[in-house]
């Protein structure tokens, strides 16, 4: 027999370890900004990818859509398939190309391969030309980053071909930035003189470079239409000026307990940290598992990521467990670092780029980790803390 229990929403949330709580107005406004800083003309686009990098694909497009965006990026076709039941009327690229013998699904669901191979504009070509129709793909040209994207020779035979690029419709010439979060770094020029030597010719068709660093490199690097992703979740694109988007997501994790920890006991697993003074340790329900990763802890050498309570930074510390971590409050008053309290430890007081930097990560790999168990709510998030 099964034990059901139907619970009440206070009792839901009694059990939570970690709430995740997602901001949609702020990505809009964040849209909305990066589309400002565009030159006019050109087209802001949302890269969705990876469930909206953690924070839901579906309602993000949705909620993009009435702030006015058209157009999405997503990585794999089943992305491309939940997008499209929701808007039916949106364009919607597929990063990761047409994937073999997936034309007619492609087809049926109105999605558009952005062709990354001379392998896939052939068969994308050969679909075309089999049911008789010229159907729109883009076609990824590698400028330098030898990920994605056909050879510039291996473009301009498919150009040339009325069997390749003749028996569909070209409808957007895109490349993609290796190095854009470095604003100096010379590969930039070097992969914008590489695609107008690739493209100058078919100027007619719509092209498109940039991700979110990108768009701060500058209106050289912005052509028709721009594919943002990480800055509309609030992440830090550019590496050498402070970030200028909106907070979107937030992480709170319960504190379980809190304990005395006497000067000269170890913490956690490996003992890899020791008490230097007496301190008062809150035990917290989140861990690896919850994508919080492992290499952001403390030991007695190297100091960890931290966490935000009411105004107080409060830092990790020994190893992170796979269910729950340790954090120094011996700075917090005992009213609120207590036991069924909460405590931030992603959001608009602790950067993901920061804590990031502890694991050796950068904040897309937190924002698409962040596990399954926390429970997710969508409402506005709450200013920087200036307590
Ligand atoms: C992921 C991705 C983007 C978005 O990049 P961000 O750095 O998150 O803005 C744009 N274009 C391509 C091809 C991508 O793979």
């Amino acid at each position: 027999m099964t034990h059901q229990t139907e619970l009440s929403a206070q009792q839901t949330d009694m059990l939570a370890g970690g709430r995740l709580t997602i901001d949609l107005d702020a990505i809009a406004s964040n849209w909305l900004f990066l589309k400002n800083t565009l030159k006019s003309g050109t087209e802001c686009a949302a890269t969705i990818k990876a469930d909206g990098y953690g924070t839901g694909a579906v309602l993000v497009a949705q909620r993009l859509w009435q702030e006015g965006c058209k157009t999405f990026c997503v990585a794999l076709p089943e992305e491309g398939l939940a997008v499209r039941a929701a808007l039916p009327d949106a364009t919607i690229y597929i990063l990761g190309g047409l994937f073999t013998g997936a034309a007619e699904v492609y087809e049926q669901a109105n999605l558009r391969p952005a062709l990354i191979s001379l392998e896939d504009l052939t068969e994308w070509a050969g679909y075309c030309s089999n049911v008789g129709r010229k159907l729109p793909a883009a076609i990824h040209i590698d400028s330098g980053m030898s990920r994605t994207g056909l050879s510039p020779e291996d473009f301009a035979t498919a150009m040339a071909d009325s069997t390749l690029a003749g028996a569909f419709e070209p409808c957007l010439l895109m490349t993609h930035l290796a190095c854009g979060s470095e604003p100096d770094h010379p590969m930039n020029k070097a992969q914008l003189a590489a695609f107008h030597a690739a493209t100058d010719a078919y100027a007619h068709i719509p092209r498109s470079m940039s991700n979110s660093a990108g768009v701060f490199l500058g209106e050289d690097y912005h052509f028709d239409l721009a594919r943002p992703g990480i800055s509309l979740y609030g992440g830090k694109a550019v590496d050498t000026v402070p970030n200028p988007m909106a907070p979107v997501v937030k992480v709170e994790a319960r504190i379980m307990m809190v304990r005395d920890v006497a000067k000269g006991s170890a913490i956690g697993y490996a003992a890899a940290a020791t008490a230097k003074q007496d301190l008062k340790v809150a035990v917290v329900a989140a861990g690896y598992a919850d994508g919080m990763h492992r290499r952001a802890g403390s030991t007695d050498e190297r100091e960890g990521a931290f966490g935000w309570v009411s105004g107080h930074k409060v830092p990790l510390i020994g190893r992170i467990s796979m269910d729950m971590m340790a954090i120094d409050v011996t700075n917090v008053p005992e009213s609120i670092a207590k036991r069924g309290a909460f405590v931030e430890i992603l959001g608009p007081n602790v950067a993901a780029s920061d804590v990031a930097a502890y694991a050796e990560t950068i904040d897309y790999e937190y924002l698409t980790g962040l596990g399954k168990r926390y429970h997710r709510f969508y409402e506005p998030l709450p200013a920087p803390d200036q307590s």
